[in-house]
């Protein structure tokens, strides 16, 4: 299965924190975007965030990938506080892929993919086509997605 994680930190050594997921995914590891930074999303008053966009070739269900993005958050001492509020570290599964590049689609309590929000957020979109400009999620191309965002401050994405 593959998979486009997407990691996030705005506390203590962020480039740091999100070395720490490509080295927990070292030896399954396709592709690795540049690091961005981005204004926070979702209102909270909060320093920025650097981001990027992994991509992983696993051999686990879903939930056990879930697993393993919490314990990287975890291990990074993730403190779960504020919603969309500062964090250590941040794990999400943007989407998932079978072996034959066909997209898997996860509706569960505690998780779904594509990721729900993911279509909205340039900081996740941006890094993934970097690395796949031919990129779909939910059917529809991520290039397109990308385009269909307003040019709002949270939008505007830049190599860190
Ligand atoms: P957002 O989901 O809007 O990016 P967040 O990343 O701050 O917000 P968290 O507190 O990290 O939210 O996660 C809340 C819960 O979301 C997790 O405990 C997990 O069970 C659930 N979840 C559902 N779908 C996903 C997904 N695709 N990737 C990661 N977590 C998910
Ligand atoms: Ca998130
Ligand atoms: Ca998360």
């Amino acid at each position: 299965m593959r998979a486009v994680l997407s990691t996030g930190s705005n506390m203590e050594d962020s480039r740091a924190h999100l070395a720490s997921v490509a080295r927990a995914f070292a030896d399954e590891l396709v592709a690795a975007s540049q690091v961005y930074r981005t204004a926070p999303w979702g209102g909270v008053e909060q320093d920025d965030f650097l981001n990027q966009t992994l991509i992983v070739d696993v051999d686990c269900t879903p939930h056990e990938l879930l697993a393993r993005c919490q314990a990287a958050e975890n291990a990074a001492h993730r403190v779960r506080d504020v919603r969309w509020g500062p964090r250590t570290l941040d794990v999400d599964i943007v989407a998932l892929f079978d072996d034959t590049g066909q997209e898997i689609f996860v509706d569960t309590p505690d998780l779904i993919v594509p990721h729900p929000r993911a279509d909205q957020r340039a900081f996740v979109l941006v890094p993934w086509l970097e690395l796949d400009e031919q990129a779909t999620m939910g059917g529809q191309s991520v290039q397109s997605l990308l385009r269909a965002l307003p040019s709002t401050p949270e939008n505007h994405v830049s190599p860190a």
